[in-house]
C-alpha cells in the first residue's frame, strides 16, 4: 500500500481520557477512534491487526474440529428468562423493544443463544461432542468502560461452545482448548500465562484464564517462580505459612486496655508482638437474591482479605462495605471485633484452624483480648480467605510466588448442565435416557487482544507490534520524494516486496523525514527501510523497531537483507 492515498489518520494529540499507552497510540496512530463512550471504529490498520487475530485464532481452532457459526447479535428475552440470567445479569445487560413491543437484549455472551440453537437439531449422543464458535460482536453496558480497546462496551470476543455426552469427554475438550490457546497466544508472540481462575459460588467445575503479562493489568496473578503453578490472586492458594518469629508468651486469657488503638500497626507496636499473632476482623455486608446480611470475617494481622474467596466463602453475589453506624446498630464494637459470641455470620481464615495465644478485639470499646484460643471453633466457620502475597510459599512445591500484573485475553471454563439443564435440552443417551448436554464454554477477546499486544509491547515513542499481528511488516520510507532516485528506488523495492508476498507499505507522502520517521515510531511497523542521502553513495538503511537501531545496507543488497530477515 502507498501511505499517499491510504486513510490514516494519525494525531498528536491523546484522547483527553487517555492514561494508558495502547489507548493513546492506537488512537493516535490511527487504528481506531472513539464513537461513543466505549464504542469504537476500526481504520484499516486497526481492521488489518484485528483481521490476523481473528485468522490466527480461526485457523487453530478449526484445526482442533471446532466449527465456526455466527448467531444473531440482537437476541430475544425469552430464552435469557429461560435461563434465569434475564432478572440476574443486572445493568450490563442491554435491553429494548422493538416496533411491536417484542423485547430484545443485544447479546453480552451467548450461552442462551447456543444452547437454543443445538436443542431439538442435536438429539442424540451419536451426534455428540460438537464445538461451536463465533466470532462476533459483543455489547455489555459496563459500568465503567475505559482503557480503550481494554474494556468496552461494543467489543469483539470469540465465544465457543462445546456440547457432550458426559462429563469425562467435556474435561477432554477442555484440554484441547487449553493447548490451543496456548497455541494461539504463541502465535500472536505474546508473552501469556494461563491461570487458575474464580468459578464464582457455584463452584465445582474448573476454569482457567489466559493472562497477557502487562504492568498495566487489572488482575493480579501469582506465579511459582519454581513449578508451574499460576493463579489469579481471585483463588491463589500457598503454603500454610511458617511462623515468622516465635509466639508470645501469655500466662491469662484476659482483656488488656488498648486506649484508641485500632489498627494492626499500632497494636503491633504496643504489645511488640508480631501482626502474625494478631486476628484481624473484616467486617462486610453480603448481599443475596433476597436479603442482606453484616458477616464478620477473621484472619491473621499479617494476612489481607481477598474479597472474592470471601464472597464465595458465604454464597453471596456481591460483597458490599459496612459503616460503623451499622456495625454499632447490630451490636458490633467497630475496631475492637472478636470472633467470639457474635450474633451474625462468622468466617475464619483456615491458617487460623486451632491457633492459641493470639490477640484479638475484646467486644468492649478501648479493650482487645490476649491469649485467644481458637482451637475450639466449629471447623466449619474455616475458609480459605486470605490474598496471597509476594514470597508466600506455592501450595504445590513450596518455593517462592512472585506477583505479577495481567490482562485476561481468554477464558476457558467447565460449565456443566447449568444452560443445558435449565432450558431442557437433552439428547437421547446411549441407554435411551434423556440427559442435558454437559458443556464446556471458551472465551477469547479478540478487541482487547490489539490493546493488550500493545500495553506489552510499546515504548516511549509507540507501538511495536509482534510480527504476526503487525498491520504491515515493513515500511519503506522515501525520505524525500522529489528526489527522483529515491522516488523511483522506493517504488522499485515496494514492487519488488510486494510480489515475494511481503505485506509492505511505501511512505511516499510530500511530508518531511522527521514526520515519517515519527509516524513509522508510533504505528510499529517491526521494520523500515529508509532511503535518503545515501542513496547517492548506494547505501540504504534498515531499521529494527523494536531496537530501533539503524543498520547499512547496499543498495542492491537490501532486498535480499529484508528477506532474510523476515524469513521469506
Ligand atoms: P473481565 O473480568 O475483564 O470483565 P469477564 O470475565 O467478564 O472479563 P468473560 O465473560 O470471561 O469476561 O468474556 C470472555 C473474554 O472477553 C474475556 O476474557 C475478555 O478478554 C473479553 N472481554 C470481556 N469483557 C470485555 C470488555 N468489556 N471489553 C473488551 N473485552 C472484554
Ligand atoms: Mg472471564
Amino acid at each position: 500500500m502507498r501511505l499517499q492515498k491510504a486513510f490514516l489518520p494519525t494525531v498528536k494529540e491523546a484522547p483527553k481520557d487517555a492514561v494508558l499507552p495502547s489507548h493513546i497510540y492506537l488512537v493516535r496512530g490511527g487504528f481506531i477512534t472513539q464513537v461513543a463512550s466505549g464504542i469504537y471504529n476500526f481504520l484499516p490498520y486497526g481492521k488489518r491487526v484485528l483481521d490476523k487475530i481473528r485468522t490466527i485464532i480461526k485457523e487453530e481452532l478449526d484445526k482442533a474440529g471446532c466449527q465456526e457459526v455466527q448467531l444473531g447479535f440482537v437476541t430475544p428475552c425469552e430464552l435469557w428468562q429461560e435461563s434465569g440470567r434475564f432478572q440476574k445479569y443486572g445493568k450490563e445487560l442491554l435491553r429494548f423493544r422493538d416496533r411491536k413491543d417484542n423485547c430484545f437484549i443485544l447479546g453480552p455472551t451467548h450461552e442462551e443463544m447456543m444452547v437454543d440453537l443445538v436443542r431439538n437439531r442435536v438429539t442424540s449422543y451419536k451426534q455428540l461432542p460438537l464445538n461451536l464458535y463465533q466470532i462476533n460482536l459483543k455489547f455489555r453496558d459496563e459500568a465503567r468502560p475505559r482503557f480503550g480497546l481494554l474494556r468496552g462496551r461494543e467489543f469483539v470476543m470469540k465465544d465457543g461452545y462445546s456440547f457432550h455426552a458426559d462429563e469425562e469427554d467435556m474435561k477432554r475438550e477442555y484440554a484441547l482448548m487449553e493447548q490451543t490457546y496456548r497455541k494461539i497466544f504463541s502465535r500472536m508472540g505474546l508473552e501469556f500465562r494461563a491461570v487458575d481462575a474464580d468459578v464464582g459460588a457455584i463452584g465445582g467445575s474448573a476454569s482457567k484464564e489466559f493472562m497477557v503479562i502487562a504492568k498495566s493489568g487489572e488482575d493480579t496473578i501469582a506465579i511459582c517462580t519454581s513449578c508451574e503453578y499460576a493463579a489469579n490472586v481471585e483463588t491463589a492458594k500457598r503454603k500454610k505459612p511458617a511462623p515468622p518469629v516465635e509466639a508470645p508468651e501469655f500466662s491469662n486469657f484476659e482483656p488488656f486496655y488498648t486506649p484508641g488503638l485500632t489498627t494492626i500497626d499500632e497494636l503491633s507496636e504496643f504489645f511488640k508482638v508480631h501482626p502474625y499473632y494478631f486476628v484481624k476482623a473484616v467486617a462486610k455486608k453480603a448481599i443475596y437474591d433476597e436479603h442482606e446480611e453484616i458477616v464478620l470475617f477473621f484472619l491473621r494481622g499479617s494476612d489481607e482479605l481477598q474479597e472474592v474467596k470471601a464472597q464465595n466463602a458465604v454464597g453471596a453475589n456481591e460483597l458490599a462495605d459496612v459503616s460503623e453506624e451499622e456495625l454499632e446498630a447490630a451490636g458490633i464494637v467497630p475496631g475492637f471485633i472478636a470472633p467470639y459470641e457474635q450474633q451474625c455470620r462468622i468466617v475464619l481464615d483456615e491458617d487460623l484452624k486451632g491457633a492459641k495465644g493470639l490477640i484479638c478485639g475484646g467486644n468492649r470499646k478501648d479493650y482487645h483480648l490476649i491469649n485467644a484460643d481458637l482451637s475450639h471453633f466449629d471447623d466449619a466457620l474455616f475458609a480459605d480467605i486470605v490474598q496471597v502475597k509476594e514470597d508466600d510459599l506455592c501450595p504445590e512445591c513450596g518455593a517462592a510466588i512472585q506477583l505479577k500484573k495481567g490482562i485476561e485475553v481468554g477464558h476457558i471454563f467447565q460449565l456443566g448442565t447449568r444452560y443445558s439443564a435449565a432450558m431442557q435440552a437433552t439428547f437421547l443417551d446411549k441407554d435411551g435416557k434423556a440427559k442435558p448436554f454437559v458443556m464446556g464454554t471458551y472465551g477469547i477477546g479478540v478487541s482487547r487482544l490489539v490493546a493488550a499486544a500493545i500495553e506489552q509491547n510499546h515504548d516511549e515513542r509507540g507501538c511495536i507490534w509482534p510480527r504476526e499481528i503487525a498491520p504491515y511488516e515493513v515500511c519503506i520510507i522515501i525520505s524525500n520524494i522529489k528526489d527522483e532516485e529515491q522516488l523511483a528506488f522506493g517504488e522499485e523495492l515496494y514492487e519488488k516486496l510486494a510480489q515475494k508476498g511481503v505485506e509492505v507499505v511505501l511512505d511516499d507522502r510530500a511530508d518531511r523525514f522527521g514526520p515519517k520517521i515519527k509516524d513509522f515510531e508510533l504505528i510499529g511497523y517491526p521494520y523500515g527501510i529508509i532511503v535518503g542521502k545515501g542513496l547517492k553513495e548506494g547505501k540504504v538503511q534498515i531499521i529494527d523497531r523494536k531496537t530501533l537501531e539503524k543498520t547499512d545496507s547496499e543498495k542492491e543488497q537490501v532486498f535480499e537483507k529484508i528477506l532474510e530477515i523476515l524469513g521469506y
